[in-house]
């Protein structure tokens, strides 16, 4: 582009750029990228903890980098790109004239094309383009070759570090789904920063483009673990936190973590770029990343229209733009669907059933090949009634690979379950629960076990790796049987949180603190009942996976043989000749049960609120404390997590009627009611100096609410087993047995 032509792009600039994220966001959907870009549709991702979690660990990540190369920062927003994208080309052209020179945030635009680049480092005449991510990476154990420059391949035979498939004799090498995203992330940078020099008739540079990630085989030190990259976490502020992390103990200049690994991701992104993008859209399949560049460029600038009807199917469940409209941002979903919307919610909670099989469909069919029945069963209905999952017909028995058959079985008793409206059971639940759910001779004590854990890109401890799990906090109830018969309102409770302090270095302290103790609650008499070998009951296999983790842990470090012993012997798989302990309740439920309720879903906190439209559970959840007065849903489910009180509310000052539910939803978010909220509130107890979790009115939370807050969530994530429990146990027919006095 000429400067004549540059000046008239700045007097026309255009209504709305296509930034990184919006191009990823719609990568599978042209739709969802007008969505993205238009900015006037309710997304999932405003607002999400997870992500939020997980950015306040990239901008950690990120503080390392500028650490290793520090440079100027530029900076700048699509509302004021050209004035930005003119900063970045003098900048470039001093450090091109220089030979040398690191940029962050260097803002380039091309047409309605917008790109912020992390790091663009100046070698002669290569750019080296960089994206920091962190994301997890399994590189050198090397601490000297961590620091080299990893070609993107890996080690082709090595899911974990090669981010290509090898080709085979029918499908060419592809860039593996997993790393897809952050491929073609950077491949769209690569384009936009390539057309903007050309623009500027800047010729005759080199662009290498790089991916800056966490190795997870790499240990912390004393300057890049958690504690010495203080985040200050403010709801009130920028999305970015930018000028508000600290590197407390300085270390040397232009020292660079092992943490930090570096690919060179050249090859993968001309696979995008020369054969095949491997976008998801109908509208983009067979395309290359350019052609995709171009399309989407012309689709926002010329507002062309999009018909739904070619882009919809099951990528629309997990959709950020399915949820409700809020506020003045519109409902993206029911848009695309139009009068089929609410069918196509519905027909979303059959289970598993992107791999559902119409009957009417060959036997001997390939269960994929009918991923779009969903789009054809809402559009033949048109306008009528709204389908439901109870409208479908059961498969054929023979359908699919085995892997799929227990899934036919459990969608079959979800359709029942949804047409006689009533729970159906598999015909071997009643012998199941009956070995499985009661102590072996009828006297004995059941505990039911929750653990919460957390990770984070810089470790907690120096000395961890990035994402090692810790383990911070458990509930065990016990309930004691004698000859069969118990009683609920006599249930014990041991609880325990093993958060430290900023101070702790050695993560085996605590480890070994949250091993003892469990050991403890997990052995420990109750009502005159000693019982070792009873069933401790957990949901799905997180609680397994930590206890194998924790035994490995403290097996390196040593001197803690019983502990170990006792750890390994408790979580023996339950088809070993000497099982361990463990019962995974989800999967005992999953394989036998289905409640019209609980939308196809099997986490606890889908099948507990089913469960507690039965006034009989919710009175065991009553009963086990949890006794505020929660809304029924539309649907007839009463969820207890919804009772847990908010952090406002807690410090009293809110006013928040119990009954007005819009005012309660407006405050989801602020207490303790998803894993992810209590990863939080665990970094600000452990690190009060530097992590502060603030409420709606902008208060700092104070330590001690957040503490009873935790503890609360993880008690009533084993009270919710207890009712599951006491559920399948008394739809088990073994109602004979029971004391139920609450
Ligand atoms: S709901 Fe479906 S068609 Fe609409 S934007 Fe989302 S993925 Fe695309």
């Amino acid at each position: 582009m000429t400067l004549q032509n540059k000046d008239s792009l700045v007097r026309k600039m255009p209504q709305a750029f296509i930034t990184k994220s919006s191009f990823i966001q719609g990568y599978d959907c042209p739709l969802r990228l007008k969505y993205a870009v238009q900015k006037t549709f309710a997304s999932t991702s405003q607002g999400d903890n997870f992500l939020r979690l997980l950015a306040d660990g990239g901008f950690q990540f990120e503080k390392l980098v500028r650490h290793a190369w520090p440079g100027d920062t530029l900076g700048g927003f699509p509302d004021n790109a050209a004035a930005s994208h003119d900063k970045t080309m003098t900048a470039l052209r001093a450090c091109l004239k220089a030979g040398k020179g690191v940029l962050h945030e260097a803002v380039f635009i091309c047409d309605n094309l917008f790109v912020r680049v992390d790091m663009l480092r100046i070698n002669g005449n290569t750019l080296e383009l960089c994206e920091v991510k962190a994301k997890s990476y399994e590189g050198p154990y090397d601490s000297q070759e961590a620091k080299s420059l990893i070609s993107c391949k890996g080690n082709p035979d090595d899911i974990n570090t090669s981010m290509l498939n090898r080709a085979t004799k029918k499908l060419p090498s592809l860039v593996r789904p997993a790393w897809l995203e952050y491929i073609a992330d950077i491949g769209f940078q690569t384009i936009v920063v390539e057309r903007a020099l050309a623009a500027e008739n800047m010729t005759g540079l080199t662009i290498s483009p790089r991916l800056l990630v966490a190795n997870i085989n790499q240990s912390a030190c004393e300057y890049d673990w958690f504690g010495n990259v203080l985040p200050v976490i403010d709801l009130g502020l920028d999305s970015r936190f930018r000028g508000e992390l600290h590197l407390i103990n300085k270390p040397p200049m232009g020292w660079r973590s092992p943490l930090i690994a570096e690919l060179n991701v050249q090859e993968a992104i001309d696979m995008l770029r020369n054969n095949n993008a491997q976008s998801g859209a109908t509208r983009w399949q067979g395309m290359t990343l350019d052609e995709i560049v171009d399309d989407a460029s012309k689709l926002i600038q010329n507002q062309e229209g999009v018909d739904p009807a070619t882009e919809r199917g099951w990528k629309c469940r997990g959709c950020q733009y399915n949820t409700p409209a809020k506020g003045n941002k519109q409902c993206g979903f029911d848009l695309c669907w139009g009068a089929g919307a609410k069918s196509a919610q519905n027909l979303f909670q059959l289970y598993y059933g992107k791999t559902y099989t119409p009957p009417e469909h060959k036997p001997d069919s390939a269960v994929n090949e009918y991923v779009e029945w969903i789009n054809n069963m809402v559009t033949a209905n048109g306008t009528k009634k709204a389908l439901q999952v109870a409208d479908m017909e059961p498969e054929q028995d023979d359908i699919g690979s085995p892997m799929n058959k227990p899934r036919v079985h459990r969608r079959r008793r979800q359709i029942q379950a949804e047409k006689q409206n009533k729970p159906q059971f598999s015909d071997q639940f009643a012998e199941v629960v009956k070995a499985r759910l009661m102590p072996k001779s009828g006297t004995g004590i059941l505990r039911f076990m929750d653990f919460e854990t957390t990770s984070s890109c810089l470790p907690y401890v120096i000395g961890m790796k990035p994402y090692q799990v810790v383990a911070f906090q458990f509930s065990v109830h016990s309930l004691v049987v004698k000859g069969g018969r118990f009683d609920l309102s006599k249930i014990e409770h041991v609880e325990k949180l093993c958060i430290g302090s900023s101070k702790d270095t050695d993560i085996h302290v605590r480890d070994v603190e949250f091993a003892t103790e469990l050991r403890k609650a997990l052995t420990q008499p109750w009502q005159g009942v000693h019982d070792e070998t009873s069933p401790v009951f957990h949901w799905s296999s997180h609680e397994r996976t930590i206890m194998r983790m924790l035994s490995e842990r403290l097996d390196d470090v040593g001197n803690h043989d019983e502990l170990v012993e006792w750890l390994n012997a408790t979580c023996l798989a339950e088809h070993n000749d000497t099982p361990g302990r463990l019962v995974d309740l989800l999967k005992i439920a999953e394989a036998n049960t289905f409640h019209p309720l609980q939308q196809g879903q099997f986490s606890i906190k889908k099948f507990l609120p089913a469960l507690c439209s039965e006034p009989d559970t919710l009175a065991v959840i009553q009963a086990l404390g949890f006794k505020s007065k929660i809304p029924t849903d539309e649907d007839g489910c009463i969820d207890p997590y919804k009772g847990l009180p908010s952090f406002a509310s807690a410090r009293g000052n809110t006013g928040i009627d119990a009954n007005d539910e819009i005012a309660q939803e407006s405050h989801e978010g602020e207490g303790i009611r998803t894993g992810t909220d209590a990863m939080r509130a665990y970094q600000q107890l452990r690190f009060p100096e530097c992590v502060e979790w603030k409420d709606a009115n902008k208060k700092p939370i104070d330590n001690n609410v957040l503490e009873k807050n935790l503890l609360l969530y993880c008690k009533l994530d084993t009270a919710a087993m207890v009712a599951v429990w006491w559920w399948l146990w008394s739809k088990a027919g073994a109602t004979h047995v029971l004391e139920f006095k609450t």
